[in-house]
């Protein structure tokens, strides 16, 4: 029998999911989309870490050939004075390859085989389980102003990110947490730091620079401003709510914080890299994190952001959404078209995983964020004990990058 799957959101972790139950074999898929024609790339950067890339490469998620950035190290750097470039703080190894968001979707969406039926301006209202299928109701009025247009699936899969309808349906009491903080997002041109990441550290946040590939050949400088903002003046939407404000939409307060803030505390090179970039291409996302108690119940199950939000301090997310996808793949062959035995086998593998990534993301933003020492007094020695607190001891293992495929 051939199952009828849905995938609810058409992103990096729906495109991978769609590819892997492809794959896996004995389904129909069909990906919905909420948004109307192509995901344009939202102009921001993207880490993977070497060796999670060479797992998802072998697993033949990713390949060699989407544009990437090399880099090599993460330059740990505090103001200092007028020096151009400030002082370093300390210098970590940092093996991670920086691809534009879009580069790294394209490449998805390019291996979503023809098969699988790819819809966009296609939201999904609601999800009713019962005990024989999935029933998904669409935003769609057909005229008449109301939730109409149904359709049936044997398997519902939840990639529709950290506002999720389908995992309000599996776990309706959850809801992502409000971190009390934001990230400011944006990119400029340049080379900015070469192979060397930059990370600004001030009291209370910190500033991670990178070059990404940009969409001509040449690179571009992503960076990611982690701070909490100032009082609100109440025009914004209510940040304890999920939510994000994207480009065009930065408030004049949360503009002037962030430049007035940089003003400050940057050092005069990499203060240019932020604010070279135009206020009404920079986006604000209040950071959240929330994990489920499991990936899968009844028929319905859950990938990427939909699943576990963890802090983007771990580097990891898309990397977890892409190993959710692999994860599934391994359920699906092995299931030969049980779905109870696939979905209790991924819910096994993913479940700890997720909570891994939270815990590790929580820490971290409470270190670099909430918590930040004293940047400016410490010396190598110093910040290199302080990072192995935040990793229990034991940096190379504690998820930094994301977890090991296949290890929770
Ligand atoms: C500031 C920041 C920096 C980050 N940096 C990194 C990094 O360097 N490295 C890394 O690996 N990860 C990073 N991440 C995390 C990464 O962006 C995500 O974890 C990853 O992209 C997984 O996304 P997703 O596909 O699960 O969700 P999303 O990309 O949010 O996609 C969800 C999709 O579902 C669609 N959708 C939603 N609701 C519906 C509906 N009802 N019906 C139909 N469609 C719907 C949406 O339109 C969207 O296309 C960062 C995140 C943030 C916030």
């Amino acid at each position: 029998m051939v199952l009828n799957v849905a995938v609810v959101g058409g992103s990096v972790a729906g495109c991978a999911a769609a590819l892997a139950v492809s794959r896996g074999g004995g389904a129909q898929v069909t990906v919905l989309e909420r948004a109307a024609g192509e995901l344009r790339s939202r102009g921001v950067g993207v880490s993977l870490h070497d060796d999670r890339y060479a797992e998802l490469e072998a697993a033949g998620y990713v390949d060699a050939a989407m544009p990437w950035a090399e880099l090599n190290r993460r330059i740990w750097t505090v103001r200092d004075g007028d020096s151009p470039e400030g002082r370093a703080i300390a210098t970590h190894p940092f093996p991670f390859r920086a691809y534009g968001w879009g580069s790294l979707w394209n490449e998805l969406r390019r291996r979503v085989p023809d098969e699988v039926d790819y819809r966009t301006g296609a939201e999904v209202a609601a999800v009713e389980p019962d005990a024989d299928g999935v029933t998904l109701r669409f935003r769609d009025d057909g005229g008449d102003g109301g939730d109409g247009r149904t359709e049936r699936f044997d398997a519902v899969i939840g990639a529709d990110g950290y506002r999720s309808v389908v995992r309000n349906t599996m776990f309706p009491e959850l809801s992502p947490d409000y971190s009390g903080y934001l990230a400011w997002r944006g990119s400029s041109p340049g080379e900015g730091p070469g192979t060397d990441a930059r990370i600004v550290v001030f009291p209370g946040g910190h500033c991670m620079i990178y070059r990404i590939p940009g969409p001509d050949g040449e690179h571009r400088v992503n960076w990611v401003l982690y701070t909490v903002p100032p009082p609100l003046d109440g025009t914004q939407p209510d940040l304890r709510t999920p939510t994000s404000l994207p480009p065009g939409r930065l408030t004049e307060d949360l503009t002037e914080h962030l430049r007035a803030l940089v003003a400050e505390h940057f050092p005069p090179v990499w203060a240019e890299c932020v604010l070279s970039t135009p206020a009404e291409d920079t986006l604000v996302q209040p950071i959240y994190d929330m994990e489920v108690p499991h990936y899968a119940t009844g028929r319905l199950l859950l990938v990427g952001d939909a699943a576990t939000v963890a802090r983007p301090h771990t580097g990891g997310g898309s990397v977890k959404a892409l190993q959710d996808a692999c994860s599934l793949e391994a359920a699906w062959r092995a299931g030969g078209g049980d779905l109870a035995e696939v979905l209790a086998a991924y819910d096994a593998d993913r479940t700890s995983v997720g909570a891994t990534m939270v815990a590790l993301g929580r820490r971290l933003g409470r270190a670099q964020v909430e918590e930040t020492p004293d940047w400016a007094a410490m010396s190598e020695p110093d910040l290199e004990a302080w990072w192995q607190r935040q990793h229990q001891g034991d940096a190379r293992s504690s998820g930094f990058g994301g977890q090991a495929l296949g290890r929770p």
